[in-house]
């Protein structure tokens, strides 16, 4: 199974500066007083696999993610998150880069990979403009490229791999439409349905 082995963070939420966050093989324990930045870390763990809603990250806008220290120097700032994932217990034929059809000729290309980064930054602007850009080992890809890469590993940004306070009591208030639709997300339906939605559109 393909476990995240360590977080990189620079200047996300109270994070100013860079911290790695390791996380081991099995079972990893975070701790620490209220309001110290223990929930921040799966914040960037959800931003880092490129989620696109601020709320689901606990933040009104997508610039408020960035380190107020930081943010309050009035100049462009950057917060950046590195997912590293250990896939050394993966099938071989799963750790190539790159989509379905190219695998062939990634394999040849491409040595088998012992681990897999994702990376998230987010730009904001003295006039708060901001953007996101995202990188796959270091190279710069489009969104949909790192979800695809991603969904390989089947590893969704919204498939509930994270469980955030307040999640449990609000699956038990749902209505059975709404307990219906986490399921179609977790059978990996919903990403179908989204593809079919968006075909419709273009
Ligand atoms: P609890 O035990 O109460 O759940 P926690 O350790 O999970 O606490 P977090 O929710 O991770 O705490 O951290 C909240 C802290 O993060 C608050 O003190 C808040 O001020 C700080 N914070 C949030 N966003 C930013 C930001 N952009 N810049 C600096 N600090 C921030
Ligand atoms: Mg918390």
């Amino acid at each position: 199974m393909v476990h995240i082995k360590r977080l990189e963070l620079s200047n996300f939420k109270s994070f100013g500066g860079t911290t790695q966050i390791p996380l081991l093989p099995e079972f990893t324990v975070v701790s620490g007083p209220n309001g110290s930045g223990k929930s921040n870390i799966l914040d960037a763990l959800l931003f880092g696999l490129g989620l696109a809603s601020s709320k689901g990250m606990r933040a009104e806008r997508l610039p408020d993610l960035v380190n107020h220290t930081q943010a309050t120097r009035g100049r462009t700032v950057e917060a950046s998150v590195t997912v590293t994932f250990d896939l050394e217990g993966l099938e071989e034929g799963d750790r190539g880069l790159g989509n379905e059809e190219q695998e062939t000729e990634v394999k040849q290309e491409h040595p088998i990979l012992e681990e897999l980064s994702v990376t998230r930054k987010l730009r904001v602007t003295q006039q708060g403009t901001y953007t996101s850009t995202y990188y796959i080992n270091g190279e710069a890809c489009t969104l949909t490229e790192l979800h695809e890469q991603l969904s390989r590993l089947r590893i969704y940004p919204e498939g509930y791999n994270v469980v955030l306070q307040g999640d449990v009591t609000g699956i038990i208030s749902m209505n059975s439409r709404e307990r219906r639709e986490i399921i179609d997300e977790l059978a990996g339906v919903a990403a179908f349905d989204r593809k079919i939605t968006q075909a419709k559109e273009t």
